[in-house]
């Protein structure tokens, strides 16, 4: 430790760097002013006459009216795709479906500025991260399942895979574009007709993609968008779909499995995380910075997986708390359009209150917190990246999802303890290793409860590779094989996973 203290103090203090701002252009995107719900190919008119106004966070600027689609819309999108998938999508030859899904992850890596700016516009994230994350990681899972479109007889041998029906889908607002390609992307592979739900504060990129659907061709009626707040995500979840796929909060998970109870239908849940990130003494313990940074920080938190909680061995819990804090002071806080900026805005007042609420609890329980210094704009949902260190376990900044930029550092001494810790939690979907022995790691690996592990890395996301959670995390996967599976019906007995 002595060893790591001193060189902990070499390491000088990067000095103050004044940045130019350096702000993508918002000239590539071009906004309607009032936009419809995209059935059967084209945009039309809510039936409900309904409209609300999409913002951006880090401005509060009104971007355009989007509709709120009653039932009835909810219905016609359903219906729509129920005869797209029987007058001729699910009859088309395979290699055809593959051909569809190839195209719209090229139109996705010509178009990937424009929705990169967009979505960083509509839900506050870096431009950094938009650009170089979320649309390359679109438009891999594309490419990715168009590759099993027409193997799904390999994936799945002796098996007799034969696609549900139509799709019903519900996703959140962290990874707008990212997640709609998450569920449409196997959902087509696999032969079925969709209808998607984006969330009420980040409906843009969902609205353009229906502009790239256009471009692909897609017949239409096999990908419908239906925009709106929860009612419309509920009435989509009582309707006439085969299947639901969701991803969002543990709770309304929960009213969505008991709402499907008995019906027969298809569920897979994607829910929230209270992830651990172990960090032991012998790790590498500047990338263990850089990780633990990524892990928290990255999308300002609104990361289901991300490692909220940091478990630190005790014999490094100073230098690396000191090199943490220390790493927080360069990062920057702003405008999610300028190409320097680290951590951007906050998606919504509502998130914003959410995470106030638990900081405030943090404090008042007892924590210490740590903020670096950080200018803020004046306008706009902001939250400046928080660190809490003496947290107890029983806290609720341990127990409850933030879903923002704050981590709770707990500390533990034995391998054995950590595990122990880490898996005290409702929760079940990644968690973070950090050491330099491989059979730690697999030792790890097998006893923490966690759909997810990285070792020495984080937040790593690769379409071949699954994803999903245990407990109350939700079950199912998404990405690989796996991801298939639940968009598909199986000849005897053998049913496809929930
Ligand atoms: P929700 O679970 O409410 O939202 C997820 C999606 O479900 C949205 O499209 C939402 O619509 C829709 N929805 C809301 N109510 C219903 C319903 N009764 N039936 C069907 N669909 C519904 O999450 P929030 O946006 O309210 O965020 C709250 C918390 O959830 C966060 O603070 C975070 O802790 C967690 N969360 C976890 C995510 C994850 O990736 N696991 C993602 C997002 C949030 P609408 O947007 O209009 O509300």
């Amino acid at each position: 430790m002595a060893e790591l203290e001193k060189r902990g103090d070499r390491t000088p203090a990067p000095p103050k760097w004044e940045y130019a701002s350096a702000p993508e252009s918002r000239e590539i995107v071009t906004l309607d002013e009032r936009y419809g719900l995209f059935i059967g190919g084209e945009f039309v008119e809510p039936r409900s006459d309904d409209f609300y106004t999409t913002i951006a966070p880090a401005s509060e600027e009104p971007l355009a009216e989007i509709p709120q689609a009653g039932p009835e819309d909810v219905a016609l999108a359903v219906s729509t795709a129920r005869e797209a998938f029987e007058d001729g999508w699910s009859s088309a030859a395979p290699a055809e479906r593959a051909k569809y899904l190839y195209r719209i992850a090229r139109i996705l890596q010509e178009r990937s500025r424009e929705f990169a700016v967009l979505e960083s516009l509509n839900g506050g994230k870096p431009i950094r991260e938009s650009r170089d994350v979320d649309l390359p990681l679109a438009a891999a899972h594309f490419f990715y399942y168009a590759g099993w479109a027409d193997k799904l007889e390999y994936a799945f041998p002796h098996r007799r895979p034969k696609a549900l029906g139509v799709a019903g889908q519900i996703i959140p607002w962290n990874f707008p574009l990212l997640m709609l390609a998450w569920k449409i992307a196997p959902a087509l592979a696999a032969g079925n007709t969709v209808v998607l739900k984006p969330a009420e504060t980040t409906p843009l990129s969902a609205l353009l993609f229906c502009d790239v659907l256009r471009q692909a061709e897609l017949p239409p009626g096999v990908v419908n968008i239906v925009t709106g707040d929860g009612r419309t995500g509920a009435a989509l979840v009582k309707s006439d779909v085969d299947k639901i796929a969701f991803t969002g909060s543990t709770e309304v998970g929960k009213a969505i499995q008991r709402e499907l109870a008995g019906t027969g239908r298809k569920l897979t849940l994607e829910l929230g995380g209270k992830a651990a990130n172990i960090i032991f003494d012998d790790c590498a313990l500047d990338q263990a910075v850089e990780g633990i940074v990524n892990g928290i920080y990255f999308n300002q938190g609104h990361v289901c997986c991300a490692a909220s909680r940091l478990l630190v061995q005790e014999s490094i819990y100073e230098p690396l708390i000191e090199k943490l804090k220390r790493r927080l002071t360069t990062l920057r806080v702003g405008d999610p359009l300028d190409k320097n900026t680290d951590v951007g805005a906050i998606n919504s007042r509502q998130q914003l209150d959410k995470i106030e609420e638990l900081v405030a609890a943090g404090k008042e329980e007892g924590a210490e917190i740590y903020q670096p210094p950080c200018r803020l704009p004046e306008k706009g949902y902001w939250f400046v990246p928080t660190v809490f260190t003496n947290v107890a376990q029983s806290y609720r900044i341990a127990q409850e999802e933030i879903f923002g930029p704050v981590l709770s550092v707990l500390t533990f001494r034995t391998p054995d303890e950590a595990v122990e810790k880490a898996n005290n939690t409702p929760y079940g979907l990644s968690a973070g290793v950090w050491t330099e022995k491989g059979s730690r790691i697999l030792w790890m690996a097998q006893r923490l409860e966690a759909g997810v592990i990285w070792a020495n890395t984080y937040n790593r996301f690769d379409p071949a590779s699954p994803f999903g959670g245990y407990k109350e995390s939700g079950f199912g996967r998404e990405g690989g094989r796996h991801g298939l599976e639940p968009y598909l019906a199986f000849d005897g007995s053998e049913s496809a996973g929930g």
